[in-house]
């Protein structure tokens, strides 16, 4: 790909647009600090030029059969694959992610999930209620009409992807605020998605800080639901402001994940999911696992094991095929991971492997952060509480299963967790007992278009993917025939 700064435009009402003001902002490229774009820096203006165009273009989008939304969705799904070299290139440059993952990941995932929502919203119901002899009454699903989607640098283009499709198919019209550093892959996304026989302002792309583009957004009494993945302060804030026009917001917010090893786990498979589950893309995952507890038998066995593991992952430049890990996504995040690192240090947490920042040159001038591995950590220490977001973990020891529990639940996050057992019974019962969203047995991090996903506690509520997210997009009407031939009106006998 060139390294010639290319100037997108946002997309609004069906149009490639710039800032009314024609700001911009720099986007960078983590495995080399190089500039590699300009994005538009809108404001409220183009929040609200957005807004009129999805109101616009819902009744439309809204009318049309499910099924020919369902078409729309699957010609997107298949122009995504059509442009996969593109799409995970773009990406690759704008967050860091390894090729090998945005090419065989990422982007595939993209198309996956918008097959599953063209196929899913086919299928989303009413009901007829039996309230008596003398009326029907049904509760039928309606759109709920322009719906904003904000959205995190983690994923770029899947963080969209899974909201998007399920408002679409629910009849939806929406408005994409993307991050202000990775919003490449969203603008593409929503040009493919006119390709794809979306309407002129069904799809509306608005780029710009988040503090002005996403709250005008929240605000906007026009729009009906924010669909937000991000920070939990940020979730905090928006619930907050959402409050102003009594709106509804979904929030899938940050996570601490506990990985519970019990003492019949199978050591090897125990590892090795947890080298996934602490690693994959760059531990930037709100449910990668970061807070190890190991049963003291096995504690040493895995904490040697893990850090062998850790030591052979090939980090450097992302686009090379070999490359596991790359950077993390920004300069700022890169120093916060480095800040928890060095206070670790100085609490007494044993670290056992990195710790400083690689210097090679594959990675001098860009954000690394080489695998860093604590142990003998207590759930008082900072890096056990706090959501670092990289490639940083932390192990610990417990000594009962009950224990175990107690210290996977103090937290004030519940998004996921994992439990390693031979005795499925054993897992069962701790997942049970586990505050969290998605409780993984001998697994950590699978997450699929069929599986509900989304946290319990100051993780979030609501729900992305699976069936269960098309009600997040609908809202429901009771509809109410009286079919009385003669007065027997059920209020009768109050008033007669
Ligand atoms: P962030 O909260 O900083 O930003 C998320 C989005 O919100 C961005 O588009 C940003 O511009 C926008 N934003 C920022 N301030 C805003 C405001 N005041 N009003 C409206 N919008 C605003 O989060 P991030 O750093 O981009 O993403 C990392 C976080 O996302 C982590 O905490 C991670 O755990 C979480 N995350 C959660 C899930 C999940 O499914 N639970 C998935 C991915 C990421």
């Amino acid at each position: 790909m060139s390294t010639q700064i290319k100037e997108f435009k946002t997309i609004i009402a069906g149009e490639r647009m710039s800032a009314s003001d024609g700001a911009t902002m720099n986007i960078i490229n983590p495995a080399n600090g190089a500039i590699i774009a300009k994005a538009p820096k809108c404001g409220i203006s183009e929040v609200n030029l957005a807004v009129a165009a999805a109101l616009k273009a819902a009744p439309e989008w809204a009318s049309k059969t499910v099924g020919e939304r369902s078409k729309v969705l699957l010609k997107l799904s298949q122009l995504i694959m059509a442009n996969l070299d593109e799409l995970a290139k773009l990406e690759t440059m704008e967050h860091g992610s390894p090729i090998r993952k945005t090419m065989n990941f990422d982007i595939p995932l993209c198309a996956e999930q918008l097959e599953y929502f063209a196929g899913v919203g086919r299928a989303l119901t009413g009901e007829t209620l039996p309230v008596g002899p003398w009326c029907t009454s049904m509760a039928i699903r309606e759109p709920l009409g322009v719906v904003g989607l904000i959205t995190p640098w983690n994923f770029p283009a899947l963080m969209v992807v899974w909201k998007l499709g399920a408002a679409l198919i629910t009849g939806n019209t929406v408005i994409v605020k993307p991050p202000s550093i990775t919003p490449l892959t969203t603008i593409r996304l929503a040009e493919l998605a006119m390709e794809a026989g979306v309407p002129a302002g069904a799809v509306n792309v608005v780029t710009g800080p988040g503090e002005l583009v996403g709250e005008a957004m929240v605000q906007h009494p026009d729009v009906a639901k924010i669909g937000f993945t991000g920070d939990t302060v940020t979730g905090k804030r928006i619930m907050s402001l959402a409050s102003s026009t009594v709106k509804q917001v979904g929030l899938e917010l940050g996570g601490k994940n506990a990985f519970i090893v019990l003492s019949d786990a199978d050591l090897d498979s125990a590892v090795e999911g947890a080298i996934f589950s602490a690693y994959f893309n760059t531990g930037q995952v709100c449910a990668a696992a970061s807070r190890f507890y190991i049963h003291e038998s096995l504690y040493d066995q895995f904490a040697a094991k893990f850090v062998e593991a850790s030591k052979s992952l090939k980090y450097g430049d992302p686009m090379n095929m070999e490359t596991v890990l790359g950077p993390v996504a920004y300069a700022a995040h890169r120093d916060k991971i480095e800040g928890y690192i060095g206070r670790a240090r100085n609490a007494g947490a044993e670290l056992l492997l990195g710790g400083e920042r690689p210097d090679t040159p594959d990675t001098k001038d860009g954000f690394y952060v080489a695998p860093t591995v604590f142990g003998n950590c207590s759930n008082d220490m900072e890096i056990m509480r706090d959501e670092i977001f990289g490639p940083v973990i932390a192990l610990c020891k417990f000594k009962t299963n009950e224990e175990a529990v107690a210290l996977a639940n103090d937290t004030k996050y519940g998004l996921c967790a994992s439990v390693w057992t031979r005795d499925l019974r054993t897992g069962l019962q701790l997942a049970s007992h586990i505050q969290a969203g998605t409780v993984w047995v001998n697994e950590h991090l699978m997450i699929f278009c069929e599986t509900p996903w989304g946290g319990c506690k100051e993780s979030g509520w609501g729900k992305d993917l699976s069936t269960m997210v098309l009600k997040e997009y609908t809202k429901t009407k009771h509809i109410y025939l009286d079919l009385s031939p003669a007065p027997v009106k059920p209020w009768y006998m109050i008033l007669k």
